[in-house]
């Protein structure tokens, strides 16, 4: 059996239209998704983007790969295998289109680099960009007569938003630039973002507009990857191929003012798609129930291959159970059909926070003062507030307590398993200040010296930590 694993960096699931949102922005991968099965309570529990892709393609968690951040993080260690190592050892031909480099790149006969024109100020075409090394991957894995791993990351959701002609104009037709418009208003006023955003979309009035962009790159990658599909299709590797379509975190539009980026532990960042396509063992059409998370997806993977030795002792356990063709030839509706009923979730962004996610509730703790102010304890019910809008946590302190008890537990549960410290404290918060534009996508760099260095002037950051 071979994979090809897809992470359409910083998608979130309720924007792709076989997820249900109204636009028609991914009718290519809907198609791949009628022929396979669409998780609909998958999560992240860590993010950002090196979190998330660690504990996609390790199985783990923060607590055994201690990547909790982006810049300033460790190297996940030697002696914790990337999927591709795994792989690899078992013969597979594995072969990458990818940027990120480091460890990232571990375990690939052929990691395949990529970049693109960010001079443009209104059109970066990033999906076209990774098309040409993607297509190459795909026909050298072809040509082996082993079977194959391979690994595509695109990147169009991500900001800034701007996708090129004609998906521009796509899903909006208003002027974004109307003076009467004061929708951006609170926008413009964040300080720790305005800098950015106003290289990114100078003058724009209508938070409509960023908006309809964020569902037009993903319009425009589906088009992309339309020519992925039809190689594939060519080059007769549909049958015996696992397809596996995802994300590493999800985006936050204008739902709690963490306006156009990845933070915060709330559902569209943390809510992610999963499709997976293996034609005659996943049944077409699947709406699979149950909780499944990124640390489960490299069991699954080697699970479908055959391959899931219990000696590699992932975090995750294999969806594989949820995916089959059950015997009643219907999805069984209980909760416990997923991979547990409790997703512990992470982030070390521009705020170190932590989560605990039940079918019913959201407890969100944060371990420093956040950019945005928001309280140290948010408790959602998510069954009556599914849009995370009405913190319960003063209303509820039993609820908080209990869900912060069992938060807890786990956390010194896991450090008693590992024998390592909890790296979350002890790892500083590396997004301080907003870059450039061009560097607004990580990129195989060197990393920075600890971002734990003294603020300079000038430097616009919404807090400054208790001990500086
Ligand atoms: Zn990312």
């Amino acid at each position: 059996m071979n994979v090809i694993l897809f992470s359409l960096d910083t998608l979130r699931a309720d924007r792709l239209s076989c997820y249900g949102h109204s636009r028609p922005t991914s009718p290519n991968l809907d198609a791949v998704a009628a022929q396979g099965a669409v998780l609909t309570e998958y999560f992240s529990p860590h993010i950002p983007t090196y979190p998330g892709h660690t504990s996609m393609m390790t199985g783990r968690d923060i607590y055994t790969t201690r990547v909790t951040g982006q810049s300033g993080t460790p190297e996940l260690c030697a002696d914790v295998p990337m999927l591709a190592e795994l792989l690899k050892r078992q013969g597979y031909f594995t072969a990458a289109a990818d940027n990120l480099g480091r460890w990232f790149q571990r375990g690939f006969d052929v990691y395949e680099g990529y970049s693109w024109d960010t001079s443009a100020a209104t059109s970066w075409r990033k999906a076209e960009a990774v098309l040409k090394p993607a297509l190459s991957v795909i026909d050298q894995a072809a040509a082996q007569d082993k079977p194959f791993f391979v690994y595509l990351h695109f990147w169009d959701p991500h900001t800034p938003y701007l996708p090129p002609a004609p998906f521009d104009r796509m899903f909006y037709g208003g002027d974004e630039k109307d003076p009467a418009n004061r929708s951006m208003d609170p926008v413009w006023q964040f300080e720790n973002f305005k800098w950015y955003f106003n290289e990114w979309m100078p003058g724009v009035t209508d938070i409509e507009f960023p908006k309809a962009q964020y569902d037009a790159e993903i319009a425009y990658l589906d088009a992309c990857l339309a020519h992925v599909f039809a190689r594939l299709a060519e080059k007769g590797m549909v049958e015996d191929t696992l397809l596996a379509i995802t994300t590493d975190h999800g985006e936050e539009l204008d739902e709690h003012g963490c306006w156009f980026d990845h933070h915060g532990l709330y559902e569209p960042n943390t809510r992610i798609p999963l499709v997976l396509r293996l034609p005659g063992r996943i049944p077409a059409g699947a709406r699979a129930p149950g909780f499944g998370r990124s640390i489960d997806l490299t069991p699954t993977i080697l699970d479908f291959a055959g391959l899931l030795d219990p000696a590699l002792r992932f975090e995750g356990s294999s969806m594989r159970p949820m995916l089959e063709a059950p015997r009643a030839g219907v999805f069984q509706t209980s909760v416990s059909r997923g991979t547990c009923d409790v997703v512990h979730m992470t982030e070390n962004t521009w705020m170190k926070k932590r989560a605990l996610r039940t079918h019913e509730w959201k407890l969100i703790v944060g371990l420093e003062p956040d950019i945005h102010g928001f309280p140290a304890e948010e408790l959602y019910h998510l069954t009556g507030d599914p849009a995370e809008q009405v913190n319960m946590a003063r209303e509820l302190p039993e609820v908080t307590r209990r869900l912060r008890g069992w938060m807890e537990d786990h956390v010194q549960h896991r450090v008693a398993e590992t024998g390592l410290p909890d790296p979350l404290p002890l790892q500083p918060i590396p997004l301080k200040r907003v870059g450039k534009m061009e560097q607004s996508v990580p990129k195989d760099e060197p990393a920075p010296p600890p971002a734990d260095e003294k603020l300079r002037d000038g430097d616009f950051v919404g807090y400054e930590r208790d001990n500086e």
